[in-house]
C-alpha cells in the first residue's frame, strides 16, 4: 500500500514538472512569436525583415525563467524588461534578439559582455559561438549569474567582477563586444580588444534618457565604421572610468 501511495504520488509530481515545463516552453513559443512581429514592426531600422534562425533557435532553447528572480518568473517571457534587483534590469527579449543579431555570431568566435546583469544575454550567446567573456561590475549579480549559468550546464562562459569600460585584456582580442548598459562614449580600450573584421554593440547616449544603439565595425585594416541602429533604453555603464 504504501508504495503504490508513493508510485501515485510519484507520478502525479512528475505530471505537474512535465506540466510547468511545458508551460514554460508554449510561453517561450509566444515570445518567439513577439520578437519575429516587433523586428518585422522595425524592419526599416533593422534593414531586416526576419533575424538569422540560429539566434531564433537560441532564443527559443535558454530558460529565461531560470534567470529571472523567483517572484518574476511568470512574466519571464513577456517580451519586456524585468528587473533582477540592485537597480538592474533583464533586458527585453526582442533587444537581447536583435542585439544579439547585430553581432553576427559564429561557431568560431570569443564574445565579450559588459554587463553580465542576469547571465541570460551571455547564455543566449553561449549556443552560438565557442566562447563567452562576461564581466559584471555589481558583485552579487556577478556571483549569482555564476551561480545560475553553471546549474544550467553552460560551460564555455566565463564572468568575472569588475569595470567592463576596460574590457578583459587577457583574452582579447575578441570577434563580438557587446554592451549592455549606457555609455556616454565608446570605450576606447573595448575598441582596442576589437578583431580586425570585429563588431561591436552598444547604446550611447545620457543616463535614464532614450539612447542610440550603435553598431561598430573593424575592418581588416584597422579602421573603425559606425552605424545608428535605433532608439534605446538602458541603464547606465557605471564605474569609475
Ligand atoms: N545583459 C544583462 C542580462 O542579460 O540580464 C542585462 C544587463 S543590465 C541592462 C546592465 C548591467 O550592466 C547591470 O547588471 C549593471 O550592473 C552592469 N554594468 C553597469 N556598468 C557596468 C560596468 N562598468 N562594467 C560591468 N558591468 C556594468
Amino acid at each position: 500500500m504504501f508504495h503504490l501511495i508513493r508510485i501515485l504520488s510519484l507520478l502525479l509530481f512528475s505530471s505537474v514538472v512535465l506540466t510547468a515545463e511545458e508551460d514554460y516552453a508554449l510561453k517561450r513559443e509566444n515570445m518567439i512569436r513577439a520578437i519575429e512581429t516587433d523586428v518585422v514592426a522595425t524592419s526599416i531600422y533593422l534593414d531586416k525583415k526576419a533575424l538569422d534562425p540560429r539566434v531564433m533557435e537560441a532564443m527559443n532553447t535558454v530558460p529565461r525563467h531560470a534567470l529571472v528572480p523567483i517572484r518574476y518568473r511568470s512574466k519571464a517571457y513577456l517580451n519586456r524588461p524585468l528587473p533582477i534587483g540592485y537597480g538592474q534590469t533583464i533586458s527585453q527579449p526582442y533587444i537581447v534578439a536583435i542585439m544579439t543579431d547585430l553581432l553576427n555570431p559564429q561557431p568560431e568566435h570569443k564574445v565579450l559582455e559588459v554587463g553580465t546583469g542576469s547571465g541570460y544575454q551571455a547564455a543566449i550567446f553561449s549556443r552560438l559561438v565557442q566562447q563567452v567573456y562576461t564581466i559584471e561590475i555589481i558583485e552579487e549579480l556577478g556571483m549569482r549569474a555564476t551561480k545560475d549559468l553553471a546549474e544550467l550546464g553552460y560551460d564555455n562562459i566565463q564572468v568575472r567582477i569588475s569595470d567592463g569600460y576596460y574590457g578583459w585584456e587577457q583574452h582579447a582580442p575578441f570577434d563580438g563586444v557587446i554592451v549592455t548598459a549606457a555609455a556616454s562614449h565608446v570605450p576606447p580600450p573595448l575598441i582596442q580588444q576589437l578583431k580586425p573584421g570585429g563588431r561591436m554593440i552598444i547604446p550611447v547616449g545620457s543616463s535614464f534618457l532614450t539612447q542610440q544603439l550603435l553598431l561598430i565595425v573593424k575592418d581588416d585594416e584597422g579602421n573603425v565604421t559606425t552605424r545608428q541602429i535605433l532608439p534605446v533604453r538602458f541603464v547606465p555603464l557605471t564605474g569609475s572610468h
